[in-house]
């Protein structure tokens, strides 16, 4: 199954991803997680885009796109992907056209005070990117991750600034791939508000059909 996550940030498409990627044994492919991976690992395309990421701004179309096409080569996406993150932008959307034919894109459906409030409580273990919540998940000792015991971070583009410009972005250049799917008759719109058992149980139900 080809499947595309769309939805602003903060909507949980990850969350969703890493459960969807085990129930359907395809990969989830993340283009936020492969360029933090290579700023971790300081590559030159993590040097090139660090400052981007940290401000919220997009990573330039033919940047990410090259980056989307070198992962489609390994084995592993031959029998399917979540792609998370991509297309972001009407560019990037016609460049996948050619790449790989769509089975589904699914909207996460979230208003903007919901998206704030989840950002602005998102915490991070920098070592093994497991996400939290100060609220809606926290670890079980304040910011200590359970597993490895490292402090958690935030992200910097999850600081306010740089959630405001990331919301501003995907009102601009993402949105609009929603009527550019629907009218392919790709989308299913999904009820993102929910807790990610009931998200995903709708995501399942609506992909069966
Ligand atoms: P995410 O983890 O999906 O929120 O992505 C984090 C950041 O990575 C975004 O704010 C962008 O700077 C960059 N990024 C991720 N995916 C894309 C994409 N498809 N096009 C351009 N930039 C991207």
């Amino acid at each position: 199954m080809n499947l595309v996550f769309l939805g602003p940030p903060g909507a949980g498409k990850g969350t969703i991803a890493a459960r969807a990627k085990e129930f359907y044994g395809i990969p989830h492919i993340s283009t936020g997680d492969l360029f933090r991976y290579n700023i971790k690992n300081d590559t030159e395309l993590g040097k090139e885009v660090k400052a981007i990421l940290a401000s919220g701004d997009l990573v330039p179309d033919s940047v990410t796109i090259k980056m989307v096409e070198d992962r489609f080569t390994n084995d592993d996406a031959q029998k399917g992907f979540i792609l998370d993150g991509f297309p972001r932008t009407i560019f990037q959307a016609d460049a996948l056209k050619d790449m790989k034919e769509l089975d589904a894109v699914v909207n996460f459906v979230l208003d903007r005070e919901e998206i704030i409030k989840r950002l602005s409580g998102r915490r991070m273990c920098k070592s093994t990117g497991k996400i939290y919540h100060i609220i809606y998940n926290p670890p079980k000792v304040e910011g200590i991750d359970d597993e490895t015991g490292e402090a958690l971070i935030q992200r910097d583009d999850d600081k306010e600034e740089a959630i405001l410009n990331r919301l501003d972005v995907y009102k601009a250049q993402t949105e609009p791939l929603i009527a550019y799917y629907r009218e392919k008759g790709l989308i299913v719109d999904i009820d993102a508000s929910a807790s990610p058992e009931e998200v995903f149980e709708q995501v399942k139900k609506a992909l069966a059909k």
